[in-house]
């Protein structure tokens, strides 16, 4: 009899700790504003359920425990945490050449843990980050890091360097006999190519960057910025393909609307900057889901000094012509179905990002399509579109609130006021 009593104790025992332990874990976030990551028009007074680093369900008719744990952003919207699909993060601001010749990859790394830090916090949780522009492997090291919990910082994907021809992407403006640091892996010819795009994979890249055309390698014009042609198409399909067999994803470094063409031809996945591109060409893109990754924000920067230092005259008319160029095509992608995707490429100032988003909507984006862009459009072009970029039964807890409504003013996007990451708090000024 004593048996069967202290068998039925350790039942109702273990089964009344695994309930009170299940209600521990759980966490609700009670929201004002919500946007999904997909939604048209954002849903009022939803709650989040998490558990651990997951999240378990959305809805607005859930009961919330009366011991539950809350986090109240009735006041805010909330909105998936950030993907910003190109970045540099282990560059930083001051003279670009200065850091690659002055500054140890080691660091540039040290650097880049701020910046990664800075940036999270500014609401972005994820970045995908397109070369690491000379600093050996701080990329992989930093994002290694971050996902082992050592330092705060987004979810990374990096391409450490990419690949181009001789000279294609290299500093400019040094005697040949000077050494300094290379800034891609240069490869030329089909076994050439296909020898770097493997080392990449080995050494841990998660995406292979392609220049199709670089100011570096030879301006074509003196009006707008340009680069001569890099590859041949027999080298470009043999890049691709070693990168598709493995895996990974192509980002193509495009400025004219032939180099894109060449591009979309090899099926790359995404076009990176594409300044003068035509609407065919976005149609294009659009048949054979090609993401056009415009990077607005780091040509007006650059034009306005901002990065770079100082910049001549002459410069400043290119840059001036470029912008201008560069804003009509985006609205010419604009009339076409071209997924297009958040991409700040402003390495100079980590945690103003959204000012990326701000630009879209400036030239015409629907504020509620430049947030896809930023969320689980970029999610798509990453591949992690089973893991963030929504709020939804089974993602990642990577959610965000702002102060304001970003759908009604896009700025309010810079007023983060709480960031969680995998289900852990990294900003709370509620
Ligand atoms: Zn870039």
């Amino acid at each position: 009899m004593s048996k069967i009593y202290s068998i039925f104790f350790l039942f109702f025992w273990i089964s009344g700790f695994l309930f009170i332990h299940a209600q521990e874990n759980l966490v609700y976030i009670k929201t004002g504003k919500l946007f999904d990551g997909r939604i048209n028009q954002l849903r009022t007074d939803m709650v989040i359920v998490i558990k651990d680093n997951k999240i378990v369900s959305v809805g607005k008719d859930i009961a919330i425990p009366a011991d539950a744990t809350i986090i109240d952003l009735t006041g805010m919207t909330v909105l998936p945490g950030l993907i910003d699909a190109h970045t540099h993060i282990v560059l930083h601001s001051g003279n670009y050449e200065e850091q690659i010749i002055r500054e140890t990859p080691e660091y540039r790394a040290i650097y880049g843990t701020v910046n990664a830090k800075a940036t999270l916090e500014a609401g972005i949780t994820t970045i995908r980050d397109v070369g690491n522009e000379g600093a050996g492997f701080a990329d992989v090291a930093l994002r290694d890091a971050v996902n082992k919990g050592i330092v705060p910082g987004p979810r990374i994907q990096v391409a450490i360097q990419p690949v181009s021809g001789t000279g294609s992407y290299a500093l400019v403006g040094f005697s040949p006999y000077y050494f300094v640091p290379n800034i891609s892996y240069e490869a030329d010819g089909p076994s050439e190519i296909r020898k770097q795009v493997r080392r990449l994979i080995k050494e841990g890249a998660d995406l292979i960057k392609v220049y199709m055309e670089s100011f570096e390698k030879k301006q074509i014009r003196t009006d707008i910025l340009t680069g001569a042609l890099n590859y041949s198409k027999e080298e470009l399909k043999i890049l691709v393909e070693e990168a598709h067999r493995a895996g990974l994803p192509v980002a193509a470094h495009t400025y004219s609307d032939h180099a894109a063409r060449l591009a979309i031809e090899v099926n790359v996945n995404s076009i990176e900057h594409g300044l003068y591109l035509s609407e065919e060409t976005f149609q294009l893109m659009a048949e054979k889901n090609i993401y056009y990754v415009p990077t607005l924000l780091v040509y007006e920067l650059w034009r306005d000094s901002k990065i770079f230092g100082q910049i001549s005259i002459e410069n400043k008319i290119k840059l001036t012509n470029t912008v201008e160029e560069h804003i009509k095509t985006f609205k010419r992608a604009l009339k076409t179905p071209v997924k297009i995707v958040f991409g700040s490429d402003t390495f100079e100032l980590p945690g103003t990002n959204a000012q990326e988003i701000e630009l879209m909507v400036k030239y015409g984006m629907q504020s509620i399509d430049a947030l896809k862009s930023a969320t689980s459009i970029a999610s798509d072009l990453l591949g992690l579109n089973d893991s963030v970029g929504t709020i939804e039964e089974g993602k990642f807890a990577d959610i965000i609130a702002v102060k304001g409504n970003p759908v009604e003013n896009i700025s309010d996007l810079l007023k983060v006021v709480f960031v969680m990451k995998d289900g852990k708090i990294y900003l709370n000024k509620l």
